[in-house]
């Protein structure tokens, strides 16, 4: 079968040997497609993994071959995520599943961009669903991010009617945006790209550039009593992001981290003790946030057409770069369907 593996500076396209369930519980999956996240890019650009890792989590599969108590069948199309929580340790019963040591250990194997997959038993019964009939291949691939995106607005912990600034409007900040709305959330996307504001408002959701930042800032005032954003979603990592955040965000309000950033600026301890503010991270979903997020797709609350754009697994490297250089705003590989991934199989 055919893998897609990190070679130095590639992405590079190898055979290796088809995997075989043998004795072992779970299901080998044929991946029909895979999601290019934010998160391989930047495991690839930093040289985070090394070489010979198969990136790649976002997928969406058939089952070709299974041993599972579940009622999953083989034929099934499914999408699943890749790390599942203990639910024992301290921070699971904290709520901070993605801390967990058997969350971090655990994956799909040997990652989504290969032609098939190992699902452990544990996946199957914890973060596979069936992908619903009225999704196409590409938009159930949102399944994993849109689960991301959706445990970040809980741990925000927001009051219906909030007032909320999304900062960066990629695929991300493009999910976030509309979940938060679906939430009952009032969001304002902010995005240097006039186009991504103009997609983002193609889909319901107010969005303004914040080129001119006394203007944007007047706008978000003008639309919070004077007071300024109750939270700050970061999904840009640029560090001048940092700066708007820390100006858009009323005193007592929440920023909440979800995009590293390449200099590793922190926000200053001077303005989060003197405006009492709240700075949190969120990282990677649980089973249940990825439950509520594949509701979000099927009732079409959050409408994830037209965001990704599709490459064929030999032409991965080439989607990594034009994801890197916002050419494209998101990746899917087309990896195991014949048709396109618009189709609903
Ligand atoms: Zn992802
Ligand atoms: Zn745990």
């Amino acid at each position: 079968m055919k893998i897609a593996v990190i070679n130095n500076e590639k992405i590079k396209i190898e055979n290796v040997e088809n995997l075989h369930l043998n004795a072992q519980k779970g299901a080998i999956v044929k991946v029909l497609c895979c999601g290019l996240c934010g998160s391989d890019i930047v495991k690839f650009r930093e040289k985070i993994s090394p070489n010979g890792t198969v990136l790649g989590h976002e997928i969406v599969a058939e089952i070709v071959d299974i041993n599972s108590s579940t009622d999953f069948k083989t034929g099934d199309v499914i999408v699943t995520s890749h790390h599942i929580p203990c639910g024992e340790c301290l921070y699971c019963k904290s709520g901070n599943v993605s801390m967990c040591k058997h969350f971090k250990s655990t994956n799909i194997v040997p990652g989504g961009f290969s032609e098939y997959v190992y699902l452990s038993e544990e996946h199957l019964q914890n973060v596979a669903h069936l992908k619903p009939e009225n999704l196409s291949l590409e938009e159930a691939s949102f399944y994993e991010p849109l689960g991301c995106c959706v445990r970040a607005i809980k741990r925000c912990d927001l009051k219906e009617g909030a007032n909320a600034v999304v900062i960066g409007l990629g695929s991300i900040g493009i999910l976030m945006s509309q979940a938060l709305k679906a939430y009952g959330v009032n969001v304002i996307g902010f995005d240097l790209l006039d186009e991504r504001i103009g997609f983002l408002k193609s889909k319901g959701v107010d969005a303004i550039n914040p080129l001119n930042l006394e203007e944007a800032l007047s706008y978000v005032k003008s639309k919070t009593n004077d007071y300024g954003a109750d939270a700050v979603f970061m999904t840009s990592g640029a560090d001048k992001a940092l700066d708007t955040a820390l100006k858009v965000v009323r005193n007592g309000g929440k920023i909440l981290v979800f995009s590293s950033t390449p200099k590793n600026s922190g926000y200053p301890n001077n303005e989060i003790y003197y405006r009492e503010l709240t700075i949190l991270g969120s990282y990677s979903p649980s089973p249940a946030d990825l439950k509520d997020s594949l509701e979000l797709l099927k009732s079409g609350k959050v409408d994830v057409k037209n965001i990704s754009t599709e490459y064929k697994l030999d032409k991965i490297q080439q989607a990594f770069e034009d994801t890197v250089s916002n050419k494209i705003m998101k990746a899917c590989i087309n990896i195991g369907t014949e048709g396109n991934l618009k189709e609903k199989i």
